[in-house]
């Protein structure tokens, strides 16, 4: 006598047919329904993958994620490189809670949303959520500008600031051209997460 647990109750039974998965005929019909879900979900899925790589807003926002995300984790390896402690573009303040500030916001020049040049470390809350990207800076933080100056030099932040003053030219990005990047950007990510764990 053979026994065998039963893939959908999970009870034991005694097989009886060759290949039996389950105890009965209950299980037999709730283990079609399951087969049946699943081709279900996996042709909707890819349906979904789809009609995405045709919709140019959802890339831009799929790209935009995983491009701030690595100019997090490339932000911190140049502080880890020169062995400082990371820090706030516009607040210069030390262990927050960190994502990649735009010095031309996205609104305004979003031909430069997915440019390191314009991309630097940024404290999440103040500086790019409360203050906008805190780019002229208030009473108590010296903001963007001056922080590219100070973290980069009179020359290479200067260099910086006209760069992103300069380019103002209207930049579109096909789903395929925004989807190409993305890979680009995933790749780099990987990389680094490695380096850093
Ligand atoms: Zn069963
Ligand atoms: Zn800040």
């Amino acid at each position: 006598m053979k026994w065998k647990k039963c893939r959908v109750c999970r009870d034991k039974f005694e097989v009886e047919l060759p290949k039996q998965l389950v105890c009965g005929p209950t299980c037999a019909l709730a283990l079609n329904e399951i087969h049946r879900q699943k081709e279900y979900n996996k042709e909707t899925k890819r349906l979904r993958t789809e009609f995405d790589s045709k919709d140019a807003a959802k890339q831009k926002d799929l790209t935009k994620t995983v491009f701030n995300k690595m100019r997090v984790l490339e932000e911190k390896k140049w502080f880890r490189d020169r062995d400082l402690e990371p820090t706030c573009i516009s607040c210069n303040k030390p262990n927050m809670d960190f994502c990649c500030g735009h010095f031309k916001t996205v609104a305004s020049q979003g031909n430069l949303r997915y440019d390191r040049v314009n991309t630097y470390l940024q404290c999440n809350k103040y500086c790019n959520s409360s203050k906008s990207g805190n780019i002229e800076g208030c009473k108590n933080t010296r903001g963007y500008k001056k922080g590219l100056l100070e973290r980069f030099g009179a020359d290479e932040g200067g260099w910086i600031i006209d760069y992103c003053e300069i380019h103002t030219e209207v930049k579109k990005w096909d789903c395929d051209e925004l989807i190409e990047m993305r890979k680009g950007f995933a790749k780099i990510v990987r990389e680094l997460e490695n380096e850093a764990s």
